[in-house]
Parts: C-alpha cells; sequence; structure tokens
C-alpha cells in the first residue's frame, strides 16, 4: 500500500508538516503529519514506538511541547517519519491513515502571545506614501531596526474561521466621529513563524543562534479594518483594527523541511547594529499568492502574487530584536512577518496598496469592482516552495466575511 500523492501537492515527502486536528469518530485534539492528501495519526504511531522510546507530547491538543522539545529532537522525528513514511508505508497502521476531508483541523499551537512585525520595505514604503507623501515614506527608524508591536493572540483563528466586519470608531471631516460596521475591510499577506524553545527573562536571543528557536511557518492573514485604523492608530499603533481576527494555516511547515529554500536577504543599507548583524542574512523563496472570491463568482481569481524572499528583515532578526530587553519568548508564541508586498504593482499584499487606498478599483470577473472587502467575499492566501519536481507548500487560509 502506498499514499498517492498529486503532482503539485503542497504535501510530499519532503514537507511533513505538523498540524492539530480530530475527527468524528475520534473528537480529541491530536497531531498528524500530511502526505498527499492523506492525514497521518502521530500519536497512534508514537504510542506503537515508531520513534524509538514515545514522547508523549503528539496526544496533545498542541503541539507546545513538540515545539518546545528542540531542535535535536525534530530532527530525529523527522527522520523518523521520512524512512517510515518513504518505504515502510505496508506497516502503518490503517488507523493512523485519515483522508484529509475527514479530519478537522485545529489551531496548531496554544499561542501566549503573538507578534506582528513589519518587515517589508515595501509595504512600509507604500503605506508612508499614503498617510505621509513621497518625501517621508520611511519612518527614520525603519532601516534601523525591524519595526513590529504585540498583538492579539486569543483572535488568532485557524483556515475556514468566518470574519465578521467588526464595527468601530472612524473619522469624519468637520464633524464627531461616527460609530459603524468598517467600510474598509482588509487583508494582509503575511507570513507567520512559531517558537519553539524560549529564552528565560533577561536573556536576550542572539541573532546566530536566533534560527535555533523557529519551529516552523504558516500563512498568516492579519484581518485589518483601515478605517478604524487611520482614526486609532496614533500615537499607539493599531489597537482594534487589528484585534478582531487575525487567520493561519493548519500546518506548521517545519523549518527542516524551508531550509533548501532559504535564499541571502536583500542587501542591507544602512549595516544594522552589532546585536542585529549575523555573519548573513536568509530569507526564505517562498511563492504567495492572494485570491479573492465574491459570492457572486464561480471562482476565485488571484489578485496578487509575492514571495517573502523579498523582506528585508529576516525571521532571525526579528527574533533577536523581540528579546533584546531580555523579554523572554516562549514555546508556541507566534509572530508575524508583517504584510509581504513584492516590488512590482501586482504584487502588494494588501487591498489598501493593490487599490492605492481605494482609488483605484480591482475589476473583478462578472464587472464586480472592489476596493475593499465587501460582505460575502472569500480570501484565501497560498503559498509554496518550488523544488526541483515537487512542491513544499502550506496550503492555504481562507476567510469569510460575514455582516
Ligand atoms: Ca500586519
Amino acid at each position: 500500500m502506498s499514499i498517492p500523492i498529486p503532482p503539485d501537492s503542497h504535501f510530499p515527502i519532503q514537507n511533513l508538516p505538523y498540524g492539530i486536528f480530530s475527527t468524528r469518530d475520534n473528537p480529541t485534539p491530536r497531531a498528524a503529519t500530511r502526505l498527499g492528501d492523506t492525514v497521518i495519526d502521530l500519536a497512534v504511531l508514537d504510542a506503537a514506538g515508531h520513534f524509538g522510546k514515545p514522547y508523549g507530547f503528539f496526544a496533545d491538543a498542541s503541539l507546545n511541547r513538540f515545539m518546545a522539545a528542540g531542535r535535536e529532537i525534530w530532527r530525529e522525528i523527522r527522520q523518523r517519519l521520512t524512512d517510515l513514511l518513504s518505504d515502510g508505508q505496508a506497516k502503518l497502521p490503517p488507523t493512523t491513515l485519515i483522508p484529509i476531508h475527514e479530519a478537522l483541523m485545529h489551531l496548531p499551537a496554544q499561542i501566549g502571545d503573538y507578534t506582528d512585525f513589519y518587515a517589508s520595505r515595501e509595504h512600509a514604503t507604500n503605506v508612508g506614501i499614503m498617510f505621509r507623501g513621497r518625501e517621508n515614506a520611511l519612518m527614520p527608524n525603519w532601516l534601523h531596526l525591524p519595526v513590529g508591536y504585540h498583538g492579539r493572540a486569543s483572535s488568532v483563528v485557524v483556515d475556514g474561521a468566518e470574519i465578521i466586519r467588526p464595527r468601530g470608531q472612524v473619522a469624519r471631516k468637520d464633524a464627531p466621529p461616527e460609530f459603524t460596521a468598517t467600510r474598509q475591510l482588509d487583508f494582509e499577506l503575511e507570513m507567520g513563524f512559531f517558537v519553539g524553545p524560549g529564552n528565560p527573562l533577561g536573556q536576550p536571543i542572539p541573532v546566530e543562534t536566533a534560527g535555533e528557536h523557529i519551529f516552523g511557518m504558516v500563512l498568516l492573514n492579519d484581518w485589518s479594518a483601515r478605517d478604524i485604523q487611520a482614526w486609532e492608530y496614533q500615537p499607539l499603533g493599531p489597537f482594534l483594527a487589528k484585534n478582531f481576527a487575525t487567520a493561519i494555516s493548519p500546518w506548521v511547515v517545519s523549518m527542516e523541511a524551508l531550509t533548501p529554500f532559504r535564499v541571502p536577504g536583500p542587501k542591507q543599507d544602512p549595516e544594522p547594529l552589532a546585536y542585529l548583524k549575523p555573519a548573513s542574512v536568509f530569507g526564505v523563496d517562498i511563492h504567495l499568492e492572494v485570491s479573492l472570491q465574491s459570492a457572486q463568482m464561480t471562482a476565485p481569481q488571484v489578485i496578487s502574487r509575492s514571495n517573502m524572499k523579498h523582506l528585508y528583515w529576516s525571521m532571525e532578526q526579528m527574533l533577536a530584536h523581540h528579546t533584546i530587553t531580555g523579554c523572554n519568548l516562549r514555546p508556541g508564541d507566534l509572530c508575524g512577518t508583517g504584510t509581504i508586498s513584492a516590488p512590482n504593482e501586482d504584487g502588494y499584499g494588501s487591498l489598501l496598496e493593490l487599490t492605492w487606498r481605494g482609488e483605484k478599483p480591482i475589476q473583478l470577473p462578472g464587472g464586480e469592482m472592489r476596493t475593499f472587502l465587501q460582505d460575502g467575499d472569500t480570501l484565501t492566501l497560498s503559498g509554496f516552495c518550488r523544488g526541483d519536481g515537487f512542491r513544499v507548500g502550506f496550503g492555504e487560509v481562507r476567510g469569510r466575511v460575514l455582516p
């Protein structure tokens, strides 16, 4: 018996991502990996001794203890899974294999803290031009540190969540602010990464070893209400405009699986300060795609194509900066990269940029126009790395807008 893998699948043997799932027959959430369209129950494999000694953490309802275990154990388990699934599939008990359509996916981790960065120079420049003009597009700090803010962990949701249009205060010209449903609901195309082993309070993570603290990555949509944001954001940054939903894809692709796709990052000029300056700066070559389907449309339409390799700051630099004060990170903490905009206009990572604050509406097949999202719209992020004859992908993160 062997597990079929469609040729353009995001989940070949080179991927082996981790997620948390349950089924109707066994509603207890537990850990799994995925091969093609088959979910493989890791709790059963672990209990049956397929990883040597039983670890126990795959029976948990989150990956936190596995994330905390560190790189050596991640590598050991990945190697065992690769061996087992490459040529030992016949040995797998049938109860370990579940068709993907029978699996209900849950959040992969219990997320204690969520931090969102702003690491795309193109995005920061575009937003800066719109809000402050071309002369002052990048703030003076931007080239010296990875700008970020502490987000809201409780409203991180997994693929498929319905997004209820939030209400809040919106500024009016020559009148007091009004209380209204947002008219400028937007997405942000981001990648998220999960913290593995954390650091004790008071001990920063050095940039050179920061990679050991990164477990893996997911797609991330930082849902945003632009009109609420514009009124509330000064001087402390976004608050309610971004705390109603942050959506992630359910399968965490490990850094081991992504290693072949790491590429040198853009040149950093001026040189970062020493604590942010590793011997080399590496991004990840991940092809990213955003598609939109309105209630009337019969198929989704791609509205943007970008790539994570465009990011200016690396994930390692973000972690080193995050902890330089001694701030402690914990296993399962989630970091967002910030909106990933490509240099070209058709690769911008938000509707704010794609429509240039509503000045250039997007036309959808069937004639509908969009500046921001309408009720009934489904927004999907997708991403994959291109190998030689295979893809290591993230699947999708979808969300439908409700009134
Ligand atoms: Ca964001």
